[in-house]
């Protein structure tokens, strides 16, 4: 009878040491991303990068800290390690103020501000280094310079479906940022990278993650940043720069959409946030100051989407006013086919964006008309 038991427990526990083995593996291939690049494709971008002489680095509208982050890891590495002399970042747009900190943002050009400088750059560069877009619509009108140059193009991404437009493409989306991506590429090259290198990576990896609350659970990752620490890096201090600098108009007009302006549907565990041009003035609006307000409403335990959206007034030349709409979800809720079927836009699964040119309420109408259709009712 014992020798009996004694060969059932043997059994289970044989069974139960491989389903744990089995699991333990699960969790190390997820936590390993194994992002290689092709040894090729490295070879490839060094010829490119060696040939070069005038480098344009861009990335995506509206930038955030990824894309700041990984054109300015780009011009430090370029200028300072591999001695290039003329590396010119250029975005299509203002970026916010609370990244004027991070090292080399005073020489970026801004599209808007300066386009014939931008056009006399872009005609005589000879390789473009793309971040963070996997597009030429993302970056506006920069996006028909680069299709129109004959000059070789670099991209690294990480977001889904890069458009064919670049010769040589490092595109991972599952990656966390694309700052995660420069790291790797500058250390596929076995090249160094130095204190600006190493501040304006950790900038998107933090930034691109929520500091690390999300798209960052490789250990990987973490290796990376012990990296950077080890290269100087002030963690504590970039994520002062980042998060603790907004002015109180910012922080009050946080205060009024959460208090005034969010509306949740229960039953889709879903809310919407609206702010009108108006409502933005009465604030002082600078660019960013926005940035990570559609993120708030998913602290509530019940809420797993969040839209926002945001009115511009018209510009010269556009009778409408653009509403930029953000989508954010959490767990298995893609957003990004609703940002694109309904709104223009698209992104990653969980967070989205696209745009409207209409009234603010019309956009709300749309809103309220399209998310039963892109939204699956839950229980509690
Ligand atoms: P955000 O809400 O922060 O502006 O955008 C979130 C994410 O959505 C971005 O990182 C980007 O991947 C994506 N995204 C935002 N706007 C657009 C857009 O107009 N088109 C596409 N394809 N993606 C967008
Ligand atoms: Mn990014």
């Amino acid at each position: 009878m014992t020798k009996y038991f004694n060969k059932k427990m043997q059994k289970f526990f044989l069974f139960f040491a491989h389903v744990h083995f089995f699991l333990y593996l699960c969790a190390q291939i997820s936590a390993n991303m194994n992002i290689e690049f092709a040894k090729e494709g490295i070879t490839r971008a060094r010829v490119l990068i060696e040939r070069a002489n005038h480098i344009v680095i861009t990335t995506h509208m509206a930038p955030d800290g990824d894309a700041m982050g990984s054109t300015l890891a780009l011009f430090h590495w370029l200028s300072e390690i591999c001695g290039k002399e003329s590396v010119q970042v250029i975005v299509p747009n203002a970026f916010p103020a609370f990244f004027n900190w991070m090292p080399g943002a005073e020489n970026i050009l801004i599209y808007e501000k300066e386009q014939a400088k931008c056009n006399a750059l872009t005609e005589e560069a000879d390789l473009f280094v793309c971040t963070d877009f996997n597009d030429p619509k993302r970056i506006g009108p920069i996006g028909e310079k680069l299709i129109a140059s004959s000059a070789p193009k670099i991209l690294i991404d990480h977001h889904l479906h890069p458009m064919d437009f670049a010769d040589s493409v490092f595109s991972f989306p599952q990656t966390s940022s694309a700052c995660e991506i420069v790291y790797r590429f500058i250390r596929s090259m076995d090249s160094g990278i130095n204190l600006p290198v190493a501040t304006c990576i950790y900038t998107g990896l933090m930034t691109d993650t929520g500091n690390f609350s999300f798209n960052s659970n490789s250990c990987e990752l973490y290796e990376i940043i012990a990296d950077l620490l080890r290269a100087g890096i002030q963690k504590d201090a970039i994520y002062d720069a980042v998060f603790n600098q907004y002015s109180t108009d910012r922080v009050r007009l946080t205060g009024y959409a959460l208090y005034r302006k969010m509306r949740i549907f229960p039953e889709y565990h879903l809310s919407l946030i609206t702010l009108s041009a108006d409502e933005l003035d009465q604030y002082h609006y600078q660019v960013g100051d926005t940035e990570g307000l559609v993120n708030m409403p998913l602290q509530i335990s019940n809420v797993y989407y969040s839209v926002f959206m945001r009115e511009e007034r018209p510009k010269p030349g556009t009778p409408k006013p653009r509403i930029r709409v953000s989508f954010r979800s959490q767990g298995d809720r893609p957003v990004n086919i609703w940002a694109s079927e309904v709104f223009h836009g698209g992104g990653h699964a969980n967070a989205s964006g696209g745009e409207l040119f209409g009234r603010l309420d019309q956009a709300v109408q749309l809103f309220e008309k399209t998310f039963p259709k892109y939204i699956k009712k839950e229980g509690k």
